[in-house]
């Protein structure tokens, strides 16, 4: 039995750096690794420190990496000393708005609280997330044939045009990829069908819906609403095609159960040096249209960290999109593969 492998694997929710470590035993012997690293963790007798191997590591030692627990102890101690943001509170980030989605009011959360039919704000965060970013236990998933398509949400920190992107890798590919058809309260046009580009509804029955928390998000748009609800989303699924929603990260709250599955992918746009203007007076309005000054760049760059720091241990993937052709053969590229191969998902979705 002790010669068995163990089968706890873990994925890392924070940068661990032995050396700067001052509570180890021996840093030699501790294993350094990045948030979003998967762990084997070989041994949990010791309720501090676990052995651990990093997955993908040709180094075949298994070195030390403090428990869940401890990790969690020393975290809530620095939260009580005034070192580390409360969890719970983040800041708003700025995040890409798509391409010109209506302004969004909410996105729809089930939280526990919700669930229970009591009313009052909701949290933050989900309540049935960890309140420390420590570990996460994982296990490799792979999409069956005969099982719905796993949910691909594509978040976007500013200039990334998600919406763009996705609209563009579905026109390609409609028969397998779908967006999730929006409800709409403002009037259907001669060539619109129920049900295709939209569905349209009536004020009252839109706002039904929103009470009743079916949105995922939802916004006004010239005195119209529209929103996406939950049900769009497994419609597609029933059809056997990989649905993409464009949200804000604050949805992956509510998106991340073990009936979507999603896949998320985070859309940081890269800036190439030609398209950067040096400043304001040596570029005359109108000469150097498309171009992007210092102080966009600064926006997009500061939009892009808060992402990071808030969402990234919900992130899967990172693409980094300099042109839209590019980013979409990455997109479409990232797509198949996850249709054919295994993936890390949280123990909790196949359990
Ligand atoms: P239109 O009425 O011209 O079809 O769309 C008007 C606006 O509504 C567009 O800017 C479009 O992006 C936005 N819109 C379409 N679907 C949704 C949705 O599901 N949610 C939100 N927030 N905006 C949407």
């Amino acid at each position: 039995d002790r010669l068995k492998e163990s089968k706890v694997y873990m994925r890392a929710l924070f940068d661990y750096i032995p050396l700067e470590d001052k509570a180890t035993p021996c840093q030699e012997a501790g294993l350094p690794f990045k948030r979003g690293d998967i762990l084997q963790v070989v041994s949990q007798d010791d309720g501090t420190w676990w052995q651990a191997k990093r997955i993908g590591d040709s180094n075949l030692r298994a070195g030390l990496v403090p428990s869940k627990q401890f990790q969690e102890r020393r975290l809530a101690y620095r939260l009580k000393m005034g070192t580390l943001q409360n969890p719970k509170s983040p800041q708003k980030p700025v995040y890409d708005q798509g391409c010109e989605k209506a302004g969004l009011r909410r996105s729809f959360r089930l939280s526990r609280k919700d669930r229970q039919g009591s009313s009052g704000e909701a949290n933050a965060l989900d309540p049935g997330e960890p309140d420390f970013l420590t570990y996460e236990e994982v296990t490799r998933y792979q999409q069956r044939p005969n099982e719905r398509p796993r949910l691909v949400v594509l978040i976007g920190s500013l200039g990334a045009r998600i919406n763009e992107l996705k609209q563009k890798v579905i026109a390609e590919n409609p028969h397998r990829y779908a967006v999730a058809v929006p409800h709409t309260t403002r009037p259907k046009k001669s060539h619109e069908k129920e049900g295709v580009e939209y569905h349209f509804v009536t004020k009252q029955a839109f706002d039904a819906d929103a009470q009743n928390n079916k949105f995922i998000e939802y916004g006004e748009y010239k005195e119209n609403q529209y929103g996406t609800s939950i049900e769009a989303i497994r419609s597609v699924q029933a059809k056997n095609k990989m649905c993409l929603v464009d949200v804000q990260p604050e949805a992956l709250h509510t998106l991340r159960t073990a009936e979507f599955k999603p896949y998320v992918i985070f859309v940081k746009p890269r800036i190439p040096e030609s398209r950067r203007r040096r400043s304001a007076a040596t570029s005359p309005a109108g000469g150097e249209h498309g171009r992007i000054t210092e102080e966009d760049m600064q926006e997009m760059r500061q939009s892009a960290q808060q992402i990071e720091q808030q969402y990234g241990h919900l992130v899967d993937r990172v693409l980094i999109k300099e042109d839209s052709a590019s980013a979409c053969s990455e997109l479409r590229s990232i797509l198949e593969r996850l249709e054919r191969e295994a993936f890390w998902v949280p123990i909790s979705w196949v359990r």
